[in-house]
């Protein structure tokens, strides 16, 4: 079974950097990271090649300046090899036309099954992964909590807010993983050398036969019209207890529409 897994490489959380006032968007030439949304799918895809018994799982990722270091944290996990999309005139892309780019790059795989986290840390819009499946004609099941294969089918625990639906659909298929699932496997010392050696294609949009005018500023159909700073965290109110306590938490908590 092959398993191909869409994996963003983003800019450290911890240290995201900077917007360019110009564009609006996060500027991209720092070191990225394997998004921890997309470690799950990642996971996910290496249980099900491993219940499966044969396979192997593929990345796919589009980033700017040839960015390897996220891709090689899930080739040090297990996954196989890669292709990694990266084009001047991808800059500027809107999730439609990074859909189209990873759709195309996918289609080239002929994988069984196609894995995604559900939103990425960054952009977090979300519709990458049904996007990706519209434009391959393939099923497409969101918030995969449990994915089990069975003969040309995908058994799939959906997560929603009551509980979970059982889905299912003829593979291959497009799912999307929600994140803390599974338990993401550390790369041991061994996985990190192999890592090293295995084979990432890297290829322009022109090599993926995808026309440049359908992405980057050219291709997007959403346009920034603002950004501003997130407002500064302010500090909460410390209740007191002089008696009154549990009234003033209620009341809070029924003010906030949560009780
Ligand atoms: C007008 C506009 C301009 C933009 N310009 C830029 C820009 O210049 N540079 C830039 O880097 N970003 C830019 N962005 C943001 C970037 O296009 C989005 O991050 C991208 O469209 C993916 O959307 P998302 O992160 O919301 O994906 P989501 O739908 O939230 O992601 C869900 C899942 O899809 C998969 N996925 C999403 N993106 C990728 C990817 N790139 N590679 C592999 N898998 C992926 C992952 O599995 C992810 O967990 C721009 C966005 C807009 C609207």
């Amino acid at each position: 079974m092959k398993v191909v897994v869409c994996v963003k490489q983003i800019p450290d959380p911890a240290d995201p950097g900077e917007l360019d006032p110009d564009t609006k968007t996060l500027k991209r030439d720092v070191k990225l990271i394997l998004d921890e949304s997309d470690s799950y799918g990642v996971e996910m895809a290496l249980q099900l090649v491993d219940d499966a018994g044969d396979g192997e799982v593929h990345l796919v990722s589009m980033v700017p300046n040839n960015e390897v270091s996220g891709l090689r944290t899930a080739l040090a996990m297990g996954a196989a090899g890669a292709t990694l999309i990266s084009d001047e005139c991808l800059s500027g892309s809107d999730a439609l036309g990074t859909a189209k780019v990873l759709a195309k790059a996918i289609a080239a795989q002929e994988p069984d099954l196609v894995l995604s986290g559900t939103e990425s840390s960054d952009g977090y819009t979300g519709t990458v992964p049904a996007q990706i499946a519209e434009l391959l004609g393939l099923p497409s099941v969101t918030f995969a909590k449990e994915i089990a294969i069975d003969g040309g089918t995908a058994k799939v625990k959906r997560q929603t807010e009551a509980g979970y639906d059982d889905v299912e659909c003829p593979l291959p298929a497009v799912v999307s993983v929600t994140a803390g699932v599974v338990e993401p496997r550390y790369p041991s010392f061994k996985g990190i050398m192999a890592a090293k050696n295995k084979p990432v294609e890297e290829l322009t949009v022109e090599a993926l036969g995808v026309d440049p005018a359908e992405v980057g500023w050219a291709g997007s159909r959403q346009d920034i019209i603002d950004i501003a700073a997130a407002p500064v965290r302010e500090a909460g109110e410390i209740i007191e207890d002089e008696g009154d306590a549990h009234e003033r938490i209620v009341a809070f908590l029924d003010e906030l529409k949560v009780l």
